[in-house]
């Protein structure tokens, strides 16, 4: 059943703003954003089933692992157990990384989506990438790579460029300082039940989703942000 989540809804703010001792354990710091569209939003593109399950389940389980790493941190300094801190903080850089990219993945799809850029990102694209059809190409490329990850496109604020990384699982093989602006979802829990092995299938339909303007949005964000280098 398609169910609309409301955008106002404190419990689905990004973070909690509540005062707490330095040094402790936060209160669910990190928390599922609301969608913004219902789980049928892009039918029959993408099936209303592997929404649902993608958020509730899949994203959900981002958020919990992130705010349990964080809480597993605190509990290893308290009492000095600082022997499980490598295994811990994998587990924070896996589910707090699988949070972002799936809270941008839900911001890069639109039911009105597809097409092209067609503002300063597009401009930026060619300059950097040749062409659109090479900028695709080349994200394509990276998204039917083999193993679970992403593709993504993002900035490189010390070069001030526009690059693809190939991300492996959530968080590996990127350049430290470059924040995400297009990402798409390669792991097989993204496709599997409506595509099942034709992940090019995956990649056409997501093609025809991709909301342009929110990518403009966030190029136009990262664009003002500098590392200090
Ligand atoms: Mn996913």
């Amino acid at each position: 059943m398609a169910m609309t989540i409301p955008a106002k809804d404190p419990r689905w703010s990004m973070s909690s703003t509540e005062e707490r001792p330095t040094g402790a354990a936060p209160r669910a710091l990190y928390s599922l954003p609301p969608l913004g569209y219902s789980y049928d939003a892009f039918e029959p593109v993408l099936s209303s089933e592997i929404v649902e399950l993608h958020y509730t389940a899949h994203h959900a389980a981002f958020v919990k692992g992130a705010n349990k790493a964080v809480a597993d941190l605190a509990e290893a300094r308290s009492t000095g157990r600082y022997d499980a801190i490598a295994h811990l903080e994998r587990n924070l850089a896996f589910h707090f990384s699988g949070h972002v990219m799936h809270s941008l993945l839900w911001r890069n799809l639109s039911p009105n989506g597809g097409g092209a850029p067609d503002a300063y990102l597009a401009e930026e694209i060619d300059r950097h990438f040749g062409s659109f059809r090479a900028f695709k190409a080349q994200l394509n490329a990276v998204c039917m790579a083999q193993g679970s990850g992403w593709g993504v496109l993002s900035w490189d604020p010390l070069g001030r460029r526009l690059v693809i990384e190939q991300v492996y699982d959530h968080q590996s093989n990127v350049g430290r300082c470059s924040p995400p602006i297009l990402v798409i979802d390669m792991w097989e829990h993204a496709y599997y039940l409506q595509f099942r092995n034709h992940k090019e299938d995956w990649l056409r339909a997501y093609w025809q989703l991709i909301d342009w303007q929110d990518a403009e949005h966030r190029f136009a964000a990262v664009r003002q942000a500098g590392i200090g280098l």
